[in-house]
């Protein structure tokens, strides 16, 4: 039993049931004992391995793309340069020693870390030390100063509360979080119908049991870094675990140690996430103004950025045994049944702006 799984019992008791999205934001940001605010999930003795943990080699490359974004940008004029939900802050720190082969970059570039948890706050000021920018913290990336702008988000629109709709037979109903006979917490579905234009058009004809999500955290942050790329020009890159056309099916899943959970089991102990639908992301910065291009998989963005090469460079006069461990890392970040299948990654552009290795976008 976890402390906040009495909370929200509590709560459902005094309250009634409460939405997946309500659920989802408890689990991961409430004050108390929310996953985010109490730990730092990452690495071997986490929950979950992410990309930068694997390899330098993640961050170096993401550098890489933002220096040729970079180009495009008027270099005399200063640049925002963001990311959302930085974890311990290797990523960053990855690319801002890559971006020393570009001064005019850093000397433009003022660093900004979204990121609402204190505790990871302090690792990446830590991770961060030595490196060329000091971060400027927000809470959100509206409080990002206006201005040219280079974002990129790793596994963090994945973090956001999701909405669920269940189709039953007589009409669509939001799926919810309450209280079995037993007072254990248990999936069911509201009792008030969605009204009609609540759920996308896509879904209307599906069968009673579907289960569709909805993201409209997720979406309204890619509407106003899209409006702001409109406005004052950059890139932004979206990487994470997701599908690039709308599709019915309940991706929300829980972590706990390396291992799928029962997504109810660990409330605030288990990392809670659902797959980002990039189709809607699109769609959402597109409406504001900005362009997109066709999402690559995460294997394809690191091979067109150079991955093999560096990789090679990395193990140049090292021994076979070093030689293995970066093969296994290329493996594990690149091969289609892996993360480099699993992972896509979104570019938006401003109007009149590039970033390699993605086409020109459409
Ligand atoms: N990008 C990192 C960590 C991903 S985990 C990596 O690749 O390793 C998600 C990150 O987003 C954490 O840093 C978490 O604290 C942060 N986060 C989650 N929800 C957030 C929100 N609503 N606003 C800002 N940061 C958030």
């Amino acid at each position: 039993m976890t402390r906040l799984k009495d909370k929200l019992k509590a709560r459902i008791a005094a309250e009634g049931p409460i939405s997946v999205a309500q659920y989802m934001s408890a689990c991961l940001a409430d004050p108390e004992y929310g996953y985010y605010q109490t730990r730092d999930p990452f690495g071997v003795k986490g929950d979950f391995i992410t990309a930068p943990d694997i390899s330098q080699m993640f961050g170096e490359l993401i550098g890489a793309s933002c220096l040729t974004a970079f180009e495009g940008l008027d270099a005399a004029q200063p640049f925002q340069l963001a990311e959302l939900g930085p974890g311990r802050g290797t990523l960053m720190a990855d690319l801002l020693r890559t971006a020393t082969l570009r001064p005019a970059f850093l000397e433009a570039a003022r660093l900004n870390l979204v990121e609402t948890s204190e505790r990871l706050r302090s690792v990446q000021k830590k991770t961060l030390k030595n490196a060329p920018l000091a971060p400027e913290f927000r809470n959100t990336f509206e409080e990002v100063p206006d201005g040219p702008l280079i974002l990129f988000a790793n596994e963090f629109f994945d973090a956001l509360p999701i909405h669920q709709f269940v189709k039953t037979p007589d009409g669509w109903r939001e799926r919810q979080v309450g209280l079995d006979t037993a007072g254990e917490l248990v999936f069911g579905a509201g009792a008030a119908k969605l009204p009609a234009g609540a759920v996308p058009p896509d879904f209307e004809n599906c069968p009673a049991g579907t289960i569709i999500e909805t993201q409209p955290a997720a979406n309204a942050i890619a509407a106003a870094i899209g409006a702001r790329l409109a406005t004052h020009g950059g890139v932004a890159l979206f990487i994470d675990y997701g599908y690039v056309r709308t599709a019915p099916g309940d991706t929300l899943q829980a972590l706990y140690k390396h291992t799928y959970d029962d997504v109810l089991a660990h409330p605030g102990e288990a990392d809670l996430t659902a797959h980002v639908n990039f189709e809607a992301l699109a769609a959402a910065a597109v409406g504001a103004g900005a362009r997109t291009c066709p999402p690559l998989t995460q294997g394809d963005f690191l091979l067109r950025l150079g991955l093999l090469e560096r990789a090679g460079a990395l193990g140049a006069g090292k021994s076979a045994r070093e030689q293995d461990a970066i093969r296994d890392v290329v493996e594990r970040l690149a091969a289609p049944e892996q993360m480099g299948g699993l992972f896509k990654v979104l570019a938006i552009t401003g109007p009149r702006d590039r970033i390699a290795p993605f086409d020109t976008p459409g």
